[in-house]
């Protein structure tokens, strides 16, 4: 979180300086006629600065993992409170519900079993970019919005502190997906319509993905491509990922040209692969026939990782103030590009499968 938050006071003394400026001035009564014009000019056009992707991710971040969204579990008020955040500054963006039901825009709903507990009926939130082909496919781009809530036997206190914030998991990931939507909105448009989805039930095995599988918004064959995002938010700016997913196919071919274009070195993902691969939503898609990706900066630093692994991840301490943006910003950054390329079928031309081939299981 340094890079960011030194970036958010420098942003922030820039846009205070011109009033401060003119209050010390008018007090000190210079009439000078020149000088006044001047400071009139500066005070009637402060300096607008538009933050950049790293204040943006900081702000949902924070907001998404604070304690008055109480660790957003599936069922419970803090989900209600978490979609609507979600699909408010979604709606801001200018997305469109995606989801193929008048009736519950935004929202697809389905149920949670727990064992030995009262059935749990949560929601996907889908949103959508109109591409300007839709008939040539969509592509997808996604992250759980879940995560463990509070005083859950699932939940590890730290302290005192009973609250699972689930800022690294993965209030990050829903930061960058709104952040990567935004990019691709304000751009030119693309061909192929894109999907944005964030999936409850995926602490409880992957529930989310495994629904929109099931019942998805457009055929599930009409999905070219599919990018996770999971557990950011580890590791400063810098020029490693790693491709956890199938790494052949046309899919895994895009990835690696497209890292390449943007200075991305994709790392052996051999360990990766074998350790996480099945526990992302990424799988549940993969599992359905999906040609799924989730390209981490996180995931290709192995010592980082598993330091956190062993110590906040679900915990009570994976806060806001232990997130580190910067790798989080080059994998916005690198996503825009992904998707971008995936929109484009003259760039990623792809045949549908039946949207049934099966993957081995790890
Ligand atoms: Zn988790």
């Amino acid at each position: 979180m340094k890079g960011a938050s030194a970036a958010f006071a420098l942003a922030m003394s820039t846009r205070l300086s011109p009033s401060v400026r003119c209050g010390a001035r008018l007090r000190a009564r210079i009439i000078i006629a020149l000088a006044l014009a001047a400071l009139a000019t500066a005070c009637a056009t402060p300096q607008t600065q538009q933050p950049g992707v790293a204040e943006l991710l900081e702000r949902q971040v924070r907001v998404l993992s604070s304690d008055d969204y109480g660790g957003r579990a599936p069922g419970t008020v803090d989900e209600e409170q978490t979609l609507d955040h979600l699909q408010k500054s979604w709606e801001a963006i200018g997305l469109l519900s995606g989801t193929h039901d008048p009736v519950s825009p935004w929202r697809a709903s389905f149920t949670i079993y727990p064992v030995g507990k009262a059935p749990v009926v949560t929601h996907n939130l889908i949103g959508r970019i109109a591409g300007t082909q839709p008939h040539e496919g969509a592509v997808l781009v996604l992250a759980h919005w879940d995560h463990l809530g509070r005083d859950t036997p699932a939940c590890r206190p730290h302290l005192f502190d009973t609250v699972c914030n689930g800022a690294i998991d993965n209030a990050t990931g829903l930061a960058m997906i709104t952040q990567i939507a935004r990019i691709l909105a304000e751009g030119p448009p693309m061909a192929r319509d894109v999907y944005v989805l964030a999936t409850s039930g995926e602490e409880a095995g992957l529930l989310g993905a495994t629904a929109f599988a099931a019942d998805p918004p457009v055929p599930l064959g009409k999905f070219v491509a599919a990018f996770n995002i999971d557990s950011e938010g580890l590791t400063p700016t810098g020029t490693v990922a790693v491709m956890i997913g199938d790494d052949a196919g046309p899919l895994a071919e895009l990835v690696r040209a497209t890292a390449a274009a943007n200075g991305v070195h994709l790392a052996d993902a051999t360990k990766a692969n074998r350790l996480y691969r099945h526990r992302q939503d990424g799988w549940a898609l993969e599992r359905a026939g999906l040609p799924t990706v989730m390209v981490s900066a996180s995931f290709a630093d192995e010592e980082r990782l598993a330091r956190w692994m062993a110590g906040s991840y679900h915990r009570a301490d994976d806060e806001a103030d232990a997130v580190e943006l910067g790798g989080a910003v080059r994998m916005v950054a690198l996503h825009v590009a992904l998707v971008k390329a995936a929109a484009d079928p003259e760039v990623y031309p792809f045949e549908y499968t039946s949207g049934t081939q099966t993957v081995p299981a790890p």
